[in-house]
């Protein structure tokens, strides 16, 4: 077992360095907010009083931060200095792909190993260890990232060099945001149509149509699996955490100028719903938007 230096134990990060002290992992567990780390200490982590401190003397450390920024400023900050340089390094947030690959250059000319492994899977599979890595970064990075990241996943895959975990991620979800999107409106067609939507959903899981947004998370109340629709659209996947990685993935888009229209118009209806209140809810939500409702 190892020491582990965790930063970042918000929503998604607390169930991840949970995890990582309970299988056993002595976790040196730093977040700038007082409550979210009480609820690290609370599950078995030790609490470091800076991000310095959680990293000093680790032999892995994780990070599970909001943006870029934050994701540059904790490491050239105090990771690079702080840590051995022999610790192996993963950073789970969602980032641009530009600033995963600046820092992980920045790790390579220190001699450092360090992977961009974001995650798909939500606060729940956070604490129930069964998130998907996708990993950027050298095989020997893979490698030695790997068995760290299954204990809180149940799938690690090597996605390609520095920055291959953040493109896989929100290539991933430009399709799920316009999927979405497009099973919402086909639902309310097909309700205008006259179709019964459970038959509708019956003959289209079946069919051609056949997607995840329909048959895992499907956005009508009562049609489907059990979903974030069935609780007032609460919990689940936030709208603002969908359009944070649909500007992510236009951004990357425009960087390589690649012609993304389905997840251009994606982009911009998730910020209408969220202008209209929406953000908070979950992403399935948006199907009221599109029905013309006026509470999300
Ligand atoms: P969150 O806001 O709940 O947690 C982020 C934590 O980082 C906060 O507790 C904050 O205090 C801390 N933090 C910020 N700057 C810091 C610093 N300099 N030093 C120490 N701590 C600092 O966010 P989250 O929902 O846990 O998401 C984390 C990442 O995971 C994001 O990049 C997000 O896009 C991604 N993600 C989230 C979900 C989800 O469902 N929530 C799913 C997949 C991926």
């Amino acid at each position: 077992m190892a020491r582990v230096g965790f930063i970042g134990l918000g929503n998604m990060g607390g169930g991840m360095a949970a995890n990582l002290a309970r299988a056993g992992h002595d976790v040196h567990a730093f977040d700038l907010a007082e409550t979210a780390l009480a609820r690290a200490v609370s599950a078995g982590c030790t609490r470091a009083a800076s991000a310095a401190e959680a990293v000093t003397g680790a032999e892995a450390v994780v990070t599970m931060l909001p943006a870029g920024r934050h994701v540059r400023d904790v490491y050239e900050g105090a990771v690079f200095d702080a840590a051995p340089s022999n610790a192996i390094m993963m950073d789970c947030s969602t980032i641009d792909i530009a600033t995963a690959r600046a820092v992980e250059a920045s790790a390579a000319a220190r001699g450092v190993v360090m992977v961009d492994a974001p995650v798909s899977g939500g606060i729940a599979a956070a604490e129930n260890a069964t998130l998907t890595f996708m990993v950027g970064g050298s095989p020997e990075g893979f490698e030695r990232a790997a068995p760290f990241l299954a204990q809180m996943g149940k799938a690690v895959i090597h996605a390609g060099n520095a920055g291959a975990g953040q493109a896989a991620k929100i290539c991933n979800n430009m399709l799920l945001g316009a999927s979405m999107v497009a099973t919402c409106e086909t639902f309310l067609l097909a309700e205008k149509l006259g179709l019964d939507l459970q038959t509708f959903y019956d003959i289209s899981s079946k069919a051609s149509g056949q997607c995840w947004s329909m048959t895992s998370y499907c956005p009508v109340p009562g049609v489907g699996p059990v979903s974030p629709a069935d609780r007032d659209y609460e919990g689940g996947f936030a709208a603002a955490l969908m359009l944070k990685d649909l500007h992510l993935a236009m951004e990357a888009a425009r960087s390589v100028d690649a012609d993304t229209p389905m997840g251009q118009r994606a982009e911009e209806l998730y910020e209408q719903f969220a202008d209209q209140g929406g953000a908070g809810k979950d992403f399935s939500g948006i199907i009221r938007m599109l029905a013309g409702d006026s509470a999300p």
